[in-house]
């Protein structure tokens, strides 16, 4: 594949968006069988899709024109620091997927997003003045919710906050709005208030600055000890060279099959520091309790604690349950009608 992109043009840059189309295209087709029977077939079985087979495949055709795209643009600028800088790589592209990151999160709402689903601002007084409310209530200078029609899709019940600086945003999906009592809505807004006021985004993309480094300095050591073993015999002529992604990718996955529970845990932990702001902004506990059974359609709700470690990046139902009926046994005096004092 790198010889034919060689073939086709002399410009070093467009040879490495050529290779990377091939590349693509070549894993999507030996992917396929797997892509279908997850993201398809068994979301099917599961009754969890609302979509036949044709809309499915246009939606992943959009990702796949996305990953084209942007990955594209990436490795054009990643192979472009290589090999200008043959020592001190690693940094630069550290560096530089640091800033793509960032400018990934704040473009993802308003141009990427929309691309999959309609987003609109929510325009349903009976459930934004109360989220509204608590917004004011939180210090959070929101005018709008937004919601989006992940119906088109899924029956799945979601909510979210997205963006970065200008972009940022709670978006809250329609299966939440049509199946989801006002309290659940309340306690999930709150989760999601939650989210923002302790500033998860940005403390994450600090973590993640932090991950990315280390990944290029392993990838660094990792890729010069297996060209110096192996180059000649897979005839990759340098880090420089185009052919050399396959290989990143499989240190890339092997690193990230390792680092998974670790992710998930902290992906995990910010979601309890949520829910228990949440729970806190909000105060319906029953709310957030009725949520967590909603949430088990699609999530296990109670897994071994091992398996919660490795698997959950969410706390598991029975958590959220047990963690909601806490809060409100603690808080008895919140649900007791005056007349009964
Ligand atoms: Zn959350």
């Amino acid at each position: 594949m790198r010889n034919f992109a060689e073939r086709l043009t002399r410009f070093k840059p467009l040879q490495t968006f050529l290779y990377w189309t091939e590349l693509l295209i070549a894993t999507t087709i030996l992917g396929a069988p797997l892509a279908v029977y997850e993201g398809f077939y068994r979301e099917r079985q599961y009754g969890l899709a609302t979509q036949t087979l044709g809309p499915w495949l246009g939606d992943q055709l959009i990702v796949l024109i996305v990953n084209l795209v942007l990955g594209g643009i990436l490795a054009m600028v990643l192979f472009g620091l290589v090999r200008r800088f043959p020592r001190t790589w690693w940094i630069w592209c550290a560096s530089v997927s640091i800033v793509f990151l960032i400018l990934f999160i704040m473009i993802a709402p308003v141009f990427l997003f929309p691309l999959l689903n309609k987003y609109t601002v929510l325009d349903n007084p009976k459930i934004t003045q109360p989220i509204l409310s608590l917004a004011r209530a939180n210090g959070i200078p929101a005018q709008k919710v937004y919601t989006m029609d992940a119906s088109r899709q899924t029956t799945r019940m979601s909510a979210n906050v997205s963006g970065y600086g200008q972009t940022m945003r709670i978006t809250l999906n329609d299966n939440l709005l049509r199946r989801g009592s006002l309290e659940e809505i309340e306690s999930i807004m709150g989760h999601e208030m939650g989210h923002y006021v302790l500033h998860h985004i940005a403390k994450d993309i600090l973590y993640f600055s932090v991950v990315v480094v280390i990944f290029f300095a392993f990838l660094h050591w990792s890729l010069e000890r297996a060209l110096a073993r192996w180059g000649e015999r897979w005839k990759i002529r340098g880090i420089g060279d185009s052919a050399i992604v396959p290989l990143v990718f499989l240190i890339g996955t092997l690193l990230g099959f390792v680092y998974t529970p670790f992710f998930n845990t902290h992906i995990r932990t910010n979601e309890h520091e949520a829910d228990m702001y949440g729970l806190n902004a909000s105060r319906q506990p029953d709310g957030f309790a009725q949520g967590a059974i909603h949430l088990g359609e699609y999530r296990k709700m109670s897994p071994s604690p091992v398996e919660e470690w490795i698997f959950f990046d969410h706390p598991s139902g029975r958590n959220r349950i047990h963690d909601a009926m806490r809060w409100k046994a603690e808080n008895l005096q919140l649900f007791t009608p005056k007349s009964e004092h």
